[in-house]
């Protein structure tokens, strides 16, 4: 802070001092100095004036040679002050009298002696007007100039001492007018302003000067006060917006804390810059801190699987601009082991580069995807593995012996009369003894050879790698298959009974043929058949007459091509019905060959023959089209409601056709129907070659206002990812879990499963052959949301379905 000796008005004044002094000490030494040659001349004056008064007696004295009168001349000129010496002298020089007195010493002879001489002599000539105006003697006398200048030096000093105290008082007043006018204003003004707070000055502003008309200060505050309003203004709207931004990041926070997932982000380094609840709990720790640790640090996290954490590491590094995903288990604080499935974004987080990864927990879909593929493949009895697995390892074990050279078996085994035993013992002890042939089954062979279960009492061991040498061959599956043969026939204990149960054995050697595993399959069956019609508890090798039994397949296929052109197909339809309403929803169209001898052939015997005969694509259409009459004909019947739909089964084949888009698309514009009216039944087969294909195609499929539903679910290959991946909207499940479910606990399991699975992934369930009330009432229990089965209604030709669905949906109209 200045004193006020500092400030502006003391500088001013000091100037405006300085400037006067010098102009007023010039202006009076020049005066001053006028005044001194002035005062010069009128000494000269004063001189000549004595002079005159003196010079009449000093004449006379000097004619009279009166020396007294002299000395009175002389004393009376030493009797001014500042003449201090005389002499009267004679015509001849001679001095009649003189006299002088000391001259005293002043404080300003200096200053005379600088300007004038300090003595000055005067000369008075003394003349006898009687003698012709001679010369009759001379006066001299000299003056203490200085003396004589005392006066004029008091005036003066008296001159120069006003002047300095007219500055001094000038320069007070002067320092006195500019504070107040100027400084002052300043200074409270300076003062207001630094009490304000620049960031937010709030009702602050200055008080401005009571002055009537407008100076610059005033306009000075004004500016100032403007100023202050622009910047309160702008901070009232900036803490609006900083208020503003602060309530949607709590929001923002808030929803991402509510979020079913853990939401963290990392800079580059790894380094945490937010979490949300989740997260920070399932890392045991709270949200503050969780920030700012590095997430590669969080040990328990990787679960001790460095592998994990290097994978997370080694994406982030390599994959620096792209998103990544992973899945895996990861280790919870506790220990506990979680499935996650992790997803990470590149982002920009305050102007830096950042990833925002998003966790999902999805052990409980993992586990059931687990114990489905274990289900999809193992036979829930007895823990074998089932058809699809056995026909994917048989298809490996055919390429293999082809390649190499070698011959392998296989056996089909059925039990004889085992329905007797599940009638009489009931189904506990059925299942019971199934498990325990299906232990010896497993005992009797070699390691690298496999037992499956195709079904209820069918086994089917394969026995690879016989050696090269067909008879050989031959020899030692009849020995392994007499070995199991006579296991199986060993009594089973079953508390106080003992049971006896024979089998009849199908053999079908392979070698370098090329085949099919279900061709192979269908060999061994049918060789096993055999032995069932020559009595049982045999065993049997596919021979050249079951040969010509699969020739007669031939001759069928032949019929098929026929039938196509006849027009001997028809399409039946199940209705589908709402769990909750009972009303019908839609229904399914069945095909059903009327054959002119045979007469109803079911769909089971001949759809296979039409894919391999390639008829599958031209019938295939052929029934979208009388799908499309059949839903214009329930339509105008009345009977057609918002929301219905008509399945249709599309086999794989049919679906991947490059053409069957636009095929479809051409049926649709031929024969046009409402809007959303088909669904198609696939199986997931279709995503075997590639899924991603099969999306596409499904894709286009469901622009043309098409669903989808996947058929026979539990059957195949149940992979959950199939079905997370495919865009159905309905999930089948297969018959033949559903007809068990009230006896089979495995079964009703896997359907309870299957329910639930279906509806985690927002899908709705069908059952398809619900056949009695309790199997309905289980599946009721389950919250199934569609039923289909003869329970409800058979397949029906058209006209029957049309009064079926006006009897059970009359209320609705
Ligand atoms: P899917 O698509 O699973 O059809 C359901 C099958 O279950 C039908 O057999 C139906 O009659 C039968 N079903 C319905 N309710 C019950 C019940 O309560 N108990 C029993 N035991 N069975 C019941 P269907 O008509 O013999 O068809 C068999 C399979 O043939 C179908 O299985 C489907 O895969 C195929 N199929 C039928 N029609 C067509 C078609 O038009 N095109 C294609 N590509 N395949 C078809
Ligand atoms: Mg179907
Ligand atoms: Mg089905």
């Amino acid at each position: 802070m200045h004193t006020a000796f500092q400030g502006i008005s003391f500088r001013l004044a000091k100037v405006t001092v300085v400037l006067a002094f010098f102009l007023g000490i010039s202006m009076t030494g020049l005066q001053l100095y006028m005044d001194f040659l002035a005062q010069s001349d009128t000494l000269d004056v004063l001189a000549k004036r004595v002079s005159k008064v003196i010079e009449p007696p000093a004449t006379r004295a000097v004619h009279t040679l009166d020396d007294d009168l002299s000395l009175e001349v002389v004393n009376s000129l030493l009797a001014y002050d500042f003449v201090y010496d005389v002499v009267i002298n004679d015509e001849l020089g001679n001095a009649l009298a003189s006299g002088s007195k000391p001259v005293a010493k002043s404080s300003t002879s200096w200053l005379t002696q600088i300007f004038l001489n300090e003595s000055k002599t005067y000369y008075t000539e003394l003349l006898t007007p009687e003698y012709g105006r001679g010369v009759v003697g001379q006066v001299v006398f000299k003056v203490d100039v200085n003396n004589a200048l005392a006066d004029f030096y008091a005036r003066s000093y008296v001159v120069l001492l006003s002047g300095v105290i007219r500055n001094f008082i000038l320069s007070f007043l002067l320092f006195f007018a500019f504070y107040k006018i100027l400084a002052k204003p300043l200074i409270k003004m300076n003062k207001e302003v630094l009490s304000i707070n620049p960031e937010h000055p709030g009702d602050s502003r200055l008080s401005l000067p009571h002055l009537k008309d407008d100076n610059e200060l005033k306009e000075l505050g004004v500016s100032i006060n403007h100023l202050l309003n622009v910047v309160e203004d702008f901070y009232t709207k900036r803490v609006k917006v900083e208020n503003d931004l602060r309530e949607s990041e709590g929001t923002i926070r808030t929803m991402i804390n509510e979020l079913p997932a853990m939401v963290v982000a990392r800079d580059a380094d790894g380094f945490i810059l937010f979490s949300n609840y989740r997260f920070s709990s399932f890392c045991g720790k709270e949200i503050d801190e969780i920030s700012g640790k590095n997430i590669f640090d969080l040990e328990f996290l990787y679960n001790g699987q460095d592998q994990l954490r290097d994978q997370l590491k080694d994406n982030t590094s390599r994959l620096d601009t792209e998103d990544y995903y992973i899945e895996g288990y990861f280790g919870s604080y506790s220990g506990e082991k979680t499935f996650l499935q992790v997803r990470s974004n590149l982002v920009t987080i305050y102007g830096k580069k950042a990833y925002l990864i998003v966790m999902y927990d999805i052990s409980d879909l993992k586990s059931v995807e687990e114990r489905m593929t274990y289900m999809a493949y193992h036979d829930t009895l007895t823990g074998l593995p089932n058809r699809p697995h056995l026909v994917e390892r048989l298809e490996n074990e055919i390429i293999r012996a082809r390649r190499h050279k070698y011959c392998g078996a296989v056996l089909f085994i059925d039990l004889d009369h085992f329905k007797t035993v599940n009638d009489s013992l009931g189904h506990p002890v059925g299942d019971e003894l199934l498990r325990q042939v299906a232990q010896r089954l497993n005992l009797g062979v070699r390691e690298e050879d496999l037992v499956s279960r195709l079904s209820g009492d069918e086994f089917v061991v394969v026995l690879t790698v016989l050696g090269d040498d067909f008879d050989k061959a031959c020899l030692s599956a009849s020995e392994v298959a007499e070995k199991l043969r006579e296991s199986i026939s060993l009594p089973y204990q079953h508390g106080d009974i003992n049971l006896h149960i024979s089998c009849s054995i199908g053999v079908k050697i392979y070698s370098d043929e090329i085949t099919t595993a279900e061709e192979i399959l269908r060999f061994a069956d049918t060789a096993m058949y055999q032995v069932k019609n020559h009595g049982r508890n045999a065993i049997e090798f596919f021979n050249e007459e079951m040969s010509n039994k699969v020739n007669k397949q031939l001759i069928l296929e032949g019929e098929l091509h026929k039938a196509h052109k006849n027009k001997e197909f028809v399409l039946f339809f199940q209705p589908k019905y709402e769990a909750k309403t009972q009303e019908i929803v839609g229904a399914e169209a069945l095909i059903r060959w009327f054959h002119p001898e045979r007469g109803m052939v079911p769909p089971g015997e001949f759809i296979g023959h039409l894919e391999s005969i390639g008829l599958m694509s031209d019938v295939g259409y052929w029934i979208v089209e009388e799908g499309c009459k059949a839903i214009r004909k329930i339509e105008q019947a009345g009977h057609w409601r918002d929301g219905m739909r008509l399945s249709i089964n599309i086999s794989p084949k049919q679906l991947l056709d490059n053409k069957f888009v636009t095929g479809v698309q051409e049926i649709l514009e031929k024969n046009p129907i409402p809007a959303n009216s088909f669904d198609f039944e696939v199986t997931e087969s279709v995503a075997i070659g590639s899924i991603d294909n099969a999306i596409d195609i499904m894709n286009e499929l469901i622009k043309l206002g098409i669903s989808f539903s996947l058929d026979d679910f539990g059957t195949g290959y149940s992979s959950i990812s199939y079905l997370k991946k495919l865009p159905v909207e309905n999930l089948k499940v297969d018959y033949s879990f559903v007809r068990d479910i009230v006896v089979d606990f495995s079964d009703r399991v896997l359907v309870e499963t299957i329910i639930t699975m279906g509806q985690m992934l927002g899908l709705k369930v069908v059952a398809e052959g619900v056949e009695t009330e309790e199997q309905l009432k289980i599946l009721d229990a389950f919250g199934c949301d569609y039923y289909q089965g003869f329970y409800f209604a058979r397949p029906l030709p058209m006209d029957d379905f049309l009064g079926l669905i006006s009897s059970n949906n009359s209320e609705e109209k």
